[in-house]
């Protein structure tokens, strides 16, 4: 199981088709808990990632994490933009000049994505974000050898239903307090997209 240049992009073009099937979901629990522009700002950035690094010839999957990074950084916008532009920056960084990126690497590379988000976010776990997923499935590559890529996708989706429970203590979610409770956080929706596109593109890898 390792991921090479053409692998990336299969998870960013992978990630890309979640995201635009569930725009409107994404933006329906934004709503309920937010100002309803998820689904809108990941899809616009998303796209623009696909756009622009389609035809490029990376000689890295780090060099292509770098140019995914800025773009999602410069046009998702909100909250999640530069959460999210700091985290693919991290694994970018974490990644530099390896060719083959290594089941180790990617427990290596997604630490340090957490961290990022955490350290923007001035956020930890439990309080209903995007990290609330994040951090489950850095756990699972810190405790266990992974060696079926479809644990990432199983443990992504269950901590994205957990956040149902939680009540959010960061972001515009926050302001709703005790009326959080009972919706799925819309970052963590993003998020387990991200790792289930993952999960595909380690399949055979
Ligand atoms: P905005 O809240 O500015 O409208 P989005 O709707 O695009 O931005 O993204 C909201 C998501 O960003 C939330 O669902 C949550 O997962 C994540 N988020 C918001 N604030 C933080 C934070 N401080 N730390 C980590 N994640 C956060
Ligand atoms: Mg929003």
């Amino acid at each position: 199981m390792k991921l090479q240049v053409n692998d990336i992009r299969n998870w960013m073009n992978l990630s890309n088709q979640l995201i635009q099937e569930n725009k409107s979901y994404l933006t329906e629990l934004d709503q309920a808990i937010g100002d309803s522009d998820h689904g809108i700002n990941m899809a616009r950035g998303f796209q623009e990632v696909i756009t622009k690094i389609q035809d490029q010839s990376y000689s890295t999957p780090s060099d292509m994490l770098k140019d995914v990074a800025m773009t999602l950084m410069s046009k998702v916008g909100g909250a999640a933009g530069p959460l999210y532009g700091t985290a693919f920056l991290k694994l970018s960084m974490a990644w530099k000049n390896k060719s083959e990126i290594q089941v180790n690497d990617i427990k290596d590379g997604l630490q340090a994505g957490l961290d990022g988000i955490k350290q923007r976010g001035k956020a930890t776990s439990g309080e209903k974000t995007m990290i609330d997923v994040w951090d489950p499935v850095v756990q699972l590559f810190s405790e266990n050898d992974i060696t079926d890529p479809f644990l990432i996708e199983e443990t992504a989706k269950q901590a994205m239903n957990n956040t149902k429970d939680l009540k959010a203590t960061k972001g515009r979610a926050s302001y709703f307090k005790e009326k959080s409770i009972g919706n799925i956080d819309p970052g963590s929706a993003s998020s387990y997209y991200i790792f289930s596109a993952l999960s595909t593109s380690l399949q055979g890898a």
